[in-house]
């Protein structure tokens, strides 16, 4: 038995769960936030993904409803999540819909980007528990293919970053249409005024919790700079990704367009990469998604939207191809590895102009970051010389094979590629 999520108050349908998805002790925010939310106190939770807010949020939603032992009813929902992206709607709907196993409550995930007819349906059979990204959302209440009116919980997740992506307004029209005596959680991983305001206006005397992101970067993540120049970050990249120690790393560019380039870039090298971003179609990012999770692709190319939220295991490495232009973003960025208590290491490669955003984040996290400088004439796998120097590189990557097992056979055929 689960003896230290009972004593916080979850009942023993959920325990045998929690057991098989490996929880034994609620982390810090469990355990602050699952009795008071079971008491159905409003809660603001200063925490960013990472810290086991969805479980603090999503148990005790679960057993609130479910002990009511209702009959879910078409189009009216008694919960309502609202997250920032799509990707962070079916993480939170995947893992709820876990914990929801011997209940028999109804859960559906509404976002754009894919046809509304089968959410449509969904909503029609009945729903009990709706997570939902704004937009499609008030598509759909304005359709009357939902209605909020019977909404008993409301979570905003990522506030900050629904803020950030312009959904204030949306959220709002959201809250007006869900009653007034509903329990209501916030969760942000930071608490700019906007985010702050938010709070004031829809919670009521809400318990505040805070888990320090400092802590993420600090203590479980290698941390390095590499100064280089803008020219000479993609070569400097490739040799990184082709050290032993990264097994499966996400790369961080500022656009999309930066993500797309980078990423057929990479491929051509021979290293499997998928990019991820805004622009991709629903179908596109979950293909991609699963191809890194399944080891199909090792590198995920990706901007700071589409990736926040993304929880997939045993990433060793996050690489900062450039630096984000909100210090907060680096530590959302690098809190992709070291997941679930693994150690993990962060790179940025840092070119002149962006020692300015350097300084920021090491004002953020507390600490300076140690820096390197690389000599790129040094580098094994160098593809700009590539183009001009064949025979050079290839006697240089096949050293590089030797001790890179676990990428050998992608190189070998990079290689094959580049002397044919
Ligand atoms: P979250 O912050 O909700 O995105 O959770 C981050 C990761 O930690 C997810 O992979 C969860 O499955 C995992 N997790 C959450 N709570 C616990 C716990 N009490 N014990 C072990 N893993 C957990």
């Amino acid at each position: 038995m689960n003896n230290k999520f009972t004593a916080l108050g979850i009942s023993s349908r959920f325990t045998e769960t929690l057991q098989e998805a490996g929880y034994q002790t609620p982390t810090k925010i469990q355990s602050s936030a699952i009795p008071d939310l079971l008491e159905g106190r409003d809660v603001l939770g200063v925490a960013q993904t990472g810290t086991g807010k969805t479980a603090a949020f999503g148990l005790p939603l679960l057993q609130r409803l479910a002990s009511a032992n209702r009959t879910a009813k078409p189009r009216c929902p008694r919960a309502l999540v609202l997250a920032p992206t799509r990707e962070l709607a079916i993480q939170i709907f995947e893992e709820l819909s876990f914990f929801a196993k011997g209940t028999s409550l109804r859960l559906t995930s509404i976002f754009g980007g894919v046809g509304q007819n089968p959410q449509v349906k969904k909503l029609a059979k009945g729903v009990d528990i709706v997570i939902a990204t704004p937009g499609r959302l008030l598509d759909l209440t304005s359709q009357n293919h939902l209605d909020l009116g019977s909404i008993e919980i409301l979570v905003l997740d990522e506030a900050d970053r629904l803020m950030d992506m312009g959904f204030i307004r949306d959220v709002q029209k959201i809250i007006r249409q869900t009653p007034r005596s509903r329990q209501s959680l916030l969760f942000s991983a930071t608490m700019p005024k906007e985010v702050d305001k938010l709070a004031n206006e829809i919670l009521n005397k809400p318990k505040r919790i805070e888990v320090a992101p400092k802590q993420v970067t600090v203590e479980k993540i290698t941390q390095q700079a590499v100064m280089v120049d803008s020219l000479d970050k993609r070569p400097v990249l490739i040799s990184l990704l082709f050290k032993d120690e990264v097994t499966k790393a996400i790369v961080f560019t500022r656009t999309k367009h930066g993500a797309n380039k980078l990423a057929k870039q990479l491929n051509n090298e021979g290293i499997s990469a998928e990019a991820i971003h805004g622009n991709k179609s629903q179908n596109a990012r979950n293909r991609a998604l699963q191809n890194f999770s399944n080891g199909n692709a090792w590198v995920l190319v990706a901007t700071d939207v589409a990736a926040r939220g993304i929880d997939i295991e045993k990433v060793s490495h996050v690489f900062n191809f450039e630096l984000p232009h909100e210090p907060e973003s680096y530590v959302h960025r690098i809190g992709r590895t070291a997941r679930a208590g693994a150690s993990g290491a962060a790179v940025s490669l840092v070119d002149p102009s962006e020692i300015k955003r350097l300084k920021a984040v090491e004002r953020l996290i507390g600490f300076a970051i140690p820096r390197e400088n690389v000599d790129v004439s040094s580098l094994p796998a160098r593809s700009h010389v590539a183009v001009v120097q064949p025979a050079t590189v290839n006697a240089n990557q096949s050293n590089a094979h030797q001790s890179n097992s676990g990428k050998r056979s992608r190189r070998r055929h990079n290689t094959r590629r580049k002397v044919a």
